[in-house]
């Protein structure tokens, strides 16, 4: 089954070509930071007519990378939430008009589980069940994930989301945005010690986390060192690896729990900051203890893609699951409301 996948669920057009066989057959991202720079966020207008202009030439380019027409595509999976409404219903729009011109089936798949899942597309996948840890823009989630829609929310984030806590805090340090990998490479300059952060939420038992008092420690840190007059790079760097340390101890501990409590032996981490090196050094000598596995994407398919929406609506294609006529748009969406996909049977 040769499937698009496309996601505009915010400031990234993906677009991808999956052959249930094959595999990855080509992809391409848009991304709008450029465009969005100076208003200091995402504008969700703009978002929306940008994905207009850069859609359609993604799908094309990608069909003509792998050698195939439109009339080669035997299915359609689409970004339906959560995300910006304006820029989900461009995504469902082209998607359903294609689907509809081309007589081929469509569906809207879940953003949080397009990450979730993007690990899949690496060699060497994880067997379910497993322990997710999901960071991204908008998002910090621990799932035990049992099968594809199988998800049971062991904890999350009650304030801001991990990312966010970069991009805030590469804006207090003078960062662009996505301050992830920004605040990260400054880091490496660092000095170890100079400043310790707190680890919120480790001192109780629970798989929740909270990030906005780290922030509030940040802006803090900043500000003293701003009034001392040595806010200088090095500081800057110093309290860069500070923070960053501090999410991935924060991080590792909640992912130790989670792996003692479920049981499992396989822990799989997505979204963007899943990117982050740190991190999956942290988590992997956890994990070497715990005698579990770690388990990622490459870079490139942690952060918003098309790739993962591919693999995600191929999975639930297959399985029979299609939109009616309607295009799905749900810019709130919990994920364990998602019905399972019962695996296929081998013979
Ligand atoms: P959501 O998926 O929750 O809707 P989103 O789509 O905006 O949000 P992603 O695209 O998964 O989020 O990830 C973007 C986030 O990942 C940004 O907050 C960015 O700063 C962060 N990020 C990317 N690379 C790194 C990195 N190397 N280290 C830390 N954070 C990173
Ligand atoms: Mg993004
Ligand atoms: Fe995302």
């Amino acid at each position: 089954m040769l499937i698009l996948g496309i996601e505009t669920s915010c400031d990234e057009t993906g677009v991808a070509l999956l052959d249930d066989e094959q595999g990855l057959l080509a992809h391409a991202l848009y991304s709008q930071v450029d465009l969005h720079a100076d208003y200091g966020g995402v504008v969700p207008e703009l978002a929306s007519r940008d994905h207009v202009r850069k859609l359609l030439p993604l799908c094309d380019q990608v069909l003509a990378e792998a050698g195939k027409t439109r009339q080669d595509l035997e299915g359609i999976a689409y970004t339906a939430g959560p995300g910006l409404v304006g820029a989900l219903m461009v995504g469902g729009s082209v998607a359903h008009a294609l689907g509809f011109a081309l007589g081929i089936p469509v569906l809207g798949v879940h953003h949080m589980e397009g990450h979730l899942l993007a690990p899949m597309l690496e060699d060497n996948p994880p067997a379910f069940p497993f322990v997710a840890l999901l960071v991204s823009g908008g998002h910090t989630q621990l799932v035990r994930v049992d099968g594809i829609g199988e998800y049971e929310m062991l904890g999350e984030s009650v304030d801001d989301a991990a990312g966010e806590a970069f991009d805030k805090t590469a804006k207090m340090l003078g960062l662009d945005y996505p301050g992830g990998p920004r605040v990260a490479a400054l880091a490496e300059k660092g000095r170890e010690g100079k400043y310790r952060f707190p680890r919120p939420m480790t001192d109780r038992p629970g798989l929740d986390f909270s990030f906005s008092g780290l922030k509030t420690f940040t802006l803090n840190t900043v500000n003293a060192a701003k009034d001392e007059g040595r806010f200088d790079e090095q500081v800057q760097a110093d309290i860069a690896l500070a923070f960053e340390s501090a999410v991935v101890d924060t991080l590792t501990i909640k992912c130790r729990r989670a792996l003692e409590q479920t049981g499992c032996k396989r822990l799989v981490i997505a979204g963007g900051v899943s990117a982050n090196k740190r991190l999956r050094a942290g988590l992997e000598k956890m994990a070497e203890k715990q005698n579990a596995s770690v388990f990622y994407a490459r870079p490139e398919f942690c952060t918003d893609n098309g790739a993962m929406i591919a693999y995600a609506g191929a999975q639930r294609l297959r399985g029979g699951q299609r939109d009616g006529e309607r295009i799905v748009s749900v810019p709130r969406w919990p994920m364990n409301t998602l019905p399972p996909v019962h695996q296929p049977r081998a013979n």
